[in-house]
């Protein structure tokens, strides 16, 4: 279902549609929470008066999507016709300005990022420029850590074999989830994989905010003897204060975000240095527009911004801002895409092409669509 009008300048929105696709993932990934069971991806299109197409897309890691389609579908797609892709503030603001009722919130935010994407990968199109250039274009590549080989469920064995393999590769990081029942266990896998990679080689650690702040607090004084380069959602992301006593008691960054919906609780982590590293993942903070704002936010903190999953797209963000310290390798959309992203000597490159830089498979969207 979309929503159709010919009037305005050629860059103005005339049709606009959603739908959801089902991507299976490539490997099991679990944590100390949850388990990722799909990526659920909504998708937006949008087509100018001028005829330039942008797609734009966000995502849930199994659940809700039929919702934020929703959202879409009976309110926000509307809203867009006669909206001009080169006024993606314009936009974004209006169309946030009519969910009152529902911001700040998980689905609104998932919602704006659907369109939002789209609308910038139409402006880029229409003036001929890839994402990473059309938003700051501070460096054309960027370090990859790896998280494939780090999940939860997977033995110390695994864990070094795929850590080995990473830095064969050239990567210069590897992340590894913890939070299993007993410190030891996790301080135990961490031992065995820096003995194994040696101490050149980032480590970071990833709780998933599974954590007490009592329990972070003697967990990340264990993780310091391994030189973890950072500790990632020790504590549910409300517990602002836990965070900022953590921080306060020990070395190893505490780094958030991948679960913050709206740029003022980013505000409220940086004010309170209970935020070393900021983790602003493009769909959950509701599209590029509030990203950048993020990413400069914690510029102006100097705070390093190394986003969560999505390498597809935050590829072009990290390449467009000064303060990006990595790019998380987890692929996903092979499923979808006619191209990967480039790797080089471990660091992904900006992609040239105008727009988002995502080259979807059309029969391949069509045949994982699911709404
Ligand atoms: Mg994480």
């Amino acid at each position: 279902m979309g929503a159709s009008d010919s009037g305005g300048s050629d860059g103005c929105i005339v049709e606009a549609s959603a739908w959801l696709c089902d991507i299976p993932v490539e490997t099991v990934r679990t944590d100390a929470v949850q388990s990722f069971v799909k990526q659920e991806t909504i998708f937006v299109r949008v087509r100018t008066k001028g005829g330039t197409e942008g797609v734009g897309y966000s995502y849930t890691i199994g659940n809700g999507g039929a919702a934020v389609l929703s959202l879409l579908r009976t309110q926000l797609l509307e809203l867009l016709v006669g909206l001009d892709v080169d006024r993606p503030e314009h936009v974004w603001s209006t169309l946030f300005s009519s969910t009152r009722a529902t911001t700040v919130g998980v689905l609104t935010s998932l919602a704006l990022a659907a369109v939002d994407t789209a609308v910038w990968d139409a402006r880029c199109r229409r003036a001929d420029v890839p994402l990473w250039k059309a938003a700051g274009g501070a460096r054309d590549r960027i370090r990859l850590y790896d998280t494939e080989g780090g999940w939860l469920h997977l033995g110390t064995d695994e864990l070094v074999a795929h850590a080995l393999a990473t830095k064969e590769r050239g990567f210069s990081g590897v992340k590894l989830k913890v939070g299993k029942p007993g410190a030891h266990e996790d301080l135990e896998r961490l031992r065995a994989v820096r003995a194994a990679v040696g101490p050149g080689m980032d480590l970071m650690v990833d709780a998933n905010q599974s954590l007490t702040s009592a329990e972070a607090i003697r967990r990340a004084a264990l993780f310091e003897t391994v030189d973890v380069m950072w500790f990632e959602e020790p504590l549910p992301a409300e517990d602002v204060s836990g965070h900022e006593r953590l921080a306060a008691s020990t070395s190893v960054p505490v780094a958030v975000g991948e679960s913050m919906y709206a740029i003022g609780q980013f505000k409220e982590y940086l004010h309170r240095g209970a935020a070393g590293i900021v983790q602003v993942d493009v769909a959950r903070i509701g599209g590029i527009t509030p990203w950048l704002k993020v990413a400069h936010l914690a510029e102006a903190y100097n705070v390093q911004v190394a986003p969560h999953f999505l390498m597809e797209l935050h590829v072009s963000l990290v390449c467009a801002v000064p303060n990006a310290l990595y790019l998380e390798h987890i692929p996903q959309l092979r499923a979808v895409t006619s191209a990967e992203i480039r790797i080089e000597d471990g660091h992904a490159l900006a992609p040239d092409a105008a727009g988002i830089g995502i080259a979807w498979d059309p029969d391949a969207l069509e045949a994982h669509a699911v709404m």
